[in-house]
């Protein structure tokens, strides 16, 4: 996209207006990161949601709400009681991109190597969209197509409801790259509820190394109603092969991107199951 205009809307209603007004000639701009990425240099007036007051964290009725315009390093420098989604922004790109970066920009429109997909995917996260009205969509169907096709006909993300865990939970997310701050080969998160020893249920998401990001209902059935021990886990990060279509890229095979996957379909349970247990790094 070429920005050739630049609007600051006072609300989100604003935005929206501006939105639908423009059509295919308006933009929403967050932290503007990803127009790097974006071979179209159509021409686009800007509309700059990032001053309308979408950027918090706060506990909210069982979720900690985050505004779309949310930066990365914030969530990232966010601290309360089980919260975990700063692990994985502390291991998105670099500080610099972290500090314009916004949540709502890393799922409105999703790139291959998006981390965040995959963690809200396994947390179970709630995403509202607004369109004159609010909208909620669970993390299954917010992500069950590109997300951007949401958002042509001028709607915006206004926050991210993301399930504040309970001491039966446990979440662990592993993103492996080749250095710090490159893209991810593979991106896992795991969540687990416990009760006792056995494992309740699992959600188990990946990406970058699969065509877009998803869950893998395979490993999950195979960890439901079993313990929550290190042979579970490997039998279950065993079934990533039939789960999910993994890709070839950047020198590796497909076969070597399945085996990446296992090993960190398994450390993520590890964690997660430690998380639960009341250990965390
Ligand atoms: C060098 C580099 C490396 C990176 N590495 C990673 C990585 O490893 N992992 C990772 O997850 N990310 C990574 N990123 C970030 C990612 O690629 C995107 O650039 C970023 O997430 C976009 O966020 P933004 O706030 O800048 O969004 P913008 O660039 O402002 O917007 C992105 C898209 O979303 C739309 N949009 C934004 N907010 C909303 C909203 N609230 N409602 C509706 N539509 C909206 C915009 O119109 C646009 O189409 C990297 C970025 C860079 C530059």
């Amino acid at each position: 996209m070429k920005l050739c205009e630049f609007i600051r809307p006072a609300s989100l209603s604003a935005a929206r207006d501006n939105m639908r007004e423009l059509g295919k000639r308006g933009m929403i701009l967050a932290g503007g990161t990803a127009l790097h990425f974006m071979q179209d240099h159509t021409p686009v007036t800007a509309v700059d949601i990032t001053r309308i007051g979408l950027s918090y964290i706060r506990p909210e009725d069982g979720y900690y709400a985050i505004g779309a315009t949310t930066p990365l390093a914030d969530i990232q420098r966010y601290r309360a009681p089980r919260w975990a989604l700063h692990e994985i922004c502390r291991r998105i790109s670099t500080h610099q991109i972290r500090n314009i970066s916004t949540i709502g920009g890393n799922i409105c429109r999703v790139f291959p190597w998006a981390d965040l997909p995959v963690i809200l995917l396994a947390m179970d996260a709630r995403m509202v969209v607004y369109s004159g009205e609010d909208e909620e969509f669970s993390a299954d169907e917010y992500f069950s197509f590109q997300t951007a096709k949401r958002f042509l006909d001028g709607n915006i993300l206004s926050a991210v409801k993301v399930p504040a865990l309970q001491a039966r939970h446990g979440f662990g997310s592993i993103k492996v790259v080749r250095t710090e701050a490159s893209f991810p080969l593979v991106t896992i998160g795991a969540l687990l509820e416990l009760e006792g020893g056995a494992i309740k249920k699992a959600r188990v998401a990946a990406g970058s190394a699969i065509p877009f990001p998803r869950r893998l209902p395979e490993v999950e059935a195979a960890l439901t109603g079993k313990e929550a021990a290190p042979e579970v886990f490997k039998e279950a990060a065993a079934q990533a092969g039939g789960a999910a279509r993994w890709r070839g890229r950047e020198g590796m095979s497909p076969d070597y991107s399945r085996h990446l996957a296992e090993v960190a379909i398994f450390d993520a349970l590890e964690r997660a199951a430690n998380f639960a247990r009341g250990r965390t790094e």
